[in-house]
């Protein structure tokens, strides 16, 4: 029976020679209650080989049954940012390099985050660069400038987002665009804000009735190699606590904000650090999403960064990287899926269609 099938779909596909929609069946497809979409900036197929290779050969990204290809290129540029990729991720629409939320006329445009919370679902952002940097401000906020931190923050207000944890707590309360203190503001909205302690993350996961934000820091945090861990910590605990928080489902963006850092520097160990501690995050939510078995895990990149290639000299435990631009690069980039839902993201596809994949899965059928 199931090779009969087989063949069947074998025929299918060398009939139409097109793409992965003739191989899955929408009437079996399997949905997930939640989704963690986990971006690791700047993370093209050269910085996971390095992360692979710099730690004995092993990955947790290994873990994942189902790989495909996306293409990166924004509305204006072949070459795309990191705001106008995660704009794709979250609006599901090309746009400008430097845009937040907002489509080519710079008319905001409803992000899946504000969708799942129309739905009934918690949400969650987790980011290794400030809370309002273009990859995390493309998931909660609409502005046509990426550089606009502090009116990215006041768009935190504007929403009912349910736990966040990163930097540029300074964009919240030592603004110079006004007097206002979010903190304070965000606090009379029902939130518990506070400085990030590892600590407090156990209190979340029992506190399924409150609303979090931890800030890690002012400006940006630390690199990976000096002293930042809380990625892997915030990201499990997260997902305990918004597992608790909404009987509907939850859908969370966790960033490996800096492995873009590292290309920009053309450093190789600070990618490899930043890599591994993505990775790391990865695994735990990789553990807990095997464990309820309804929930869609996805990791990839808005781009590649640095044109870093693993050069001639490199050994297995000793990467020698090159690079060939301090910025990024147009290079096809990897997506990786895991749980209900996960056959839909092989093949090859524009980096929007990874918004348009997510919202059909979830069921959130908002037109924009
Ligand atoms: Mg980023
Ligand atoms: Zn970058």
């Amino acid at each position: 029976m199931k090779k009969n099938l087989l063949a069947i779909s074998l025929i299918i596909l060398a009939g139409c020679g097109t793409t992965q929609q003739t191989t899955v069946d929408h009437n079996t497809l399997r949905r997930p209650k939640n989704i963690v979409l986990l971006i690791g900036d700047g993370m093209g197929l050269t910085q996971i080989s390095a992360g692979l290779y710099a730690n004995n050969n092993r990955l947790n990204i290994e873990r994942f049954p189902v790989i495909g290809l996306h293409k990166a290129y924004s509305a204006n540029d072949l070459i795309t940012d990191s705001a106008a990729g995660a704009t794709a991720f979250a609006c599901g629409k090309k746009t400008y390099n430097g845009a937040i939320g907002v489509n080519t006329d710079t008319l905001p445009i409803p992000n899946i985050l504000e969708q799942a919370e129309l739905h009934g679902m918690a949400t969650g952002l987790i980011a290794t660069s400030t809370i309002v940097h273009a990859t995390p401000a493309a998931f909660i906020a609409h502005n046509k400038l990426r550089q606009n931190y502090e009116d990215i923050a006041t768009d935190f207000l504007k929403t009912d987002i349910d736990y966040f944890v990163g930097g540029g707590e300074q964009f919240f309360n030592k603004r110079k665009l006004d007097s206002r203190d979010l903190i304070q503001e965000l606090k009379a909205k029902g939130y518990t804000v506070s400085d990030y302690h590892q600590n407090d993350l156990d209190k979340i996961v029992l506190n399924k009735n409150m609303k979090f934000g931890f800030f890690t820091a002012d400006e940006d945090p630390p690199t990976a190699g000096q002293g930042r861990d809380y990625l892997p910590l915030a990201s499990d605990k997260g997902v305990r606590y918004l597992q608790r928080r909404s009987d509907v489902g939850y859908f969370m963006m966790i960033e490996g904000s800096q492995i873009d850092w590292g290309g920009h520097a053309n450093n190789t160990q600070y990618i490899i650090n930043e890599m591994l501690d993505f990775d790391q995050a990865i695994g735990r939510v990789l553990d807990l999403a095997e464990k309820d078995g309804q929930t869609l895990v996805i990791v990839t990149a808005d781009h590649e960064c640095g044109g870093f290639s693993i050069n001639y000299g490199s050994k297995m435990g000793k990467i020698e990287g090159k690079f060939t631009t301090d910025g990024h690069t147009g290079d096809l980039v990897p997506v990786f899926a895991y749980g209900p839902g996960a056959e839909l993201f092989s093949g090859i596809y524009e980096n929007t269609a990874i918004y348009d994949k997510m919202v059909q899965l979830l069921g959130l059928n908002v037109s924009n």
